[in-house]
């Protein structure tokens, strides 16, 4: 995908970082022109507003439909702002374009459905707009990717993603758990896609927004949409997370935007040193994990020639206790300690199944 192109080619007068704010929903004419009057006097370059609205039970707000296109493409005109709207189905992205948006996006709840996504792909066909896709609800990159390749093979070059976060049935202080390391591999597999978040659906509520907003910019992200309303609490929908337009303004006057390289020989110079450091780390604990290993390996064997089972629970149990006693007060997460313990530990069995039975697949141990 290396014709995809930047959010400056996209020929909208637009750059990176951007930023795409608005309603969660269109609800009136009112609320959109008095929250987009608001949002114009903001470093705010595109407007957003949600028109056919998928929400999770029937009996909710579902949108004003299409009426709330010329509502929002209204304010786009009347401040010279790009607007976009999310669309689902091929009515959606016929009637956004029969009203001139500038911008579509693919919501989280789409981008599952590659059925979906093809139908809207294939409307695309041959037509020149800019699409940004969310990621879908469940954490699996490949749905991701796989939702940005059939627009791509439509023909659109104009792309980007956007990170939402991930739904866990679990409890979680997040709406959408951010998950950081699927964007973060999704830039390393498309370097060339803009990557955008979406603090609103990630936080789920206010006061967390401008951390995960931070977040995103110093992981260098290429902009951010923001849920933004003229009276949030009278919101029909996703009320606790929309902003007021003077909210907004805070939250993004609070944030450090950081260059994403600099051209400082000196800095690269003693970036180049600390860099040498964890080269040679890395390298030292390698060369420990695969010694550590070896001895498992042969433990493998003398459990076998005494048949005596690989999982022993009150030394797993140990091992956690006594490398969590040391790794927290050396400032080592204790999710990170149990992670990594987990992910060796679980190593270690299938190096000890395979040295028991052949067994090639991982034994996951909780
Ligand atoms: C939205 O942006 O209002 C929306 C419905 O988002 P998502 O698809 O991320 O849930
Ligand atoms: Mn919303």
């Amino acid at each position: 995908m290396q014709d995809l192109l930047s959010i400056e080619a996209w020929g909208l007068g637009l750059h990176s970082p951007l930023t795409i704010a608005g309603p969660c929903s269109a609800e009136s004419a009112a609320q959109v022109s008095q929250t987009l009057d608001l949002l114009a006097e903001q470093s705010v370059d595109v407007f957003r507003a949600g028109i056919w609205k998928p929400r999770t039970r029937p009996n909710s707000f579902e949108g004003v439909g299409t009426v709330g296109l010329k509502w929002l493409k209204d304010a786009g005109l009347k401040h010279g702002k790009p607007v976009c709207v999310e669309v689902a189905n091929v009515k959606h992205v016929h009637e956004a374009l029969a009203h001139g948006i500038d911008i579509l996006w693919v919501g989280a709840r789409t981008t599952t459905n590659p059925f979906a996504v093809q139908e809207i792909a294939d409307a695309l066909e041959g037509i020149d707009i800019p699409v940004i896709v969310k990621n879908p609800v469940n954490p699996d990159l490949e749905l991701w990717i796989g939702a940005i390749e059939r627009l791509y093979r439509a023909g659109i070059t104009k792309l980007a993603a956007i990170h939402r976060g991930f739904s866990t049935y679990d409890k979680s202080k997040y709406r959408n758990r951010p998950h950081w390391e699927i964007p973060i591999e999704l830039r390393r597999r498309l370097p060339e896609l803009p990557l955008l978040c979406d603090p609103s659906h990630i936080c789920g509520r206010r006061d967390l927004i401008p951390g995960v907003a931070q977040e995103a910019l110093d992981l260098n992200f290429d902009g951010l949409m923001i849920e933004s309303h003229v009276n949030p609490d009278v919101a029909l929908s996703d009320a606790k997370q929309q902003l007021t337009p003077a909210a907004l303004s805070q939250v993004l006057a609070s944030l450090v935007y950081r260059q994403p390289d600099t051209e400082d020989p000196i800095f690269h110079n003693k970036l180049e040193r600390f860099r040498g450091e964890i080269d040679k780390l890395d390298r030292e604990w390698i060369d420990i994990l695969s010694k550590r290993m070896e001895i498992v390996r042969e433990i493998g064997h003398y459990k076998k020639a005494n048949n005596v089972a690989i999982l022993q629970a009150a030394r797993w149990n140990e091992i956690i206790e006594t490398r969590l006693a040391q790794g927290i007060p050396l400032d080592l997460g204790e999710n990170f300690l149990l992670t990594l313990l987990q992910s060796i530990h679980s190593e270690s069995i299938r190096n000890q199944a395979h040295v028991m039975n052949g067994a090639e697949e991982v034994i996951k141990v909780q």
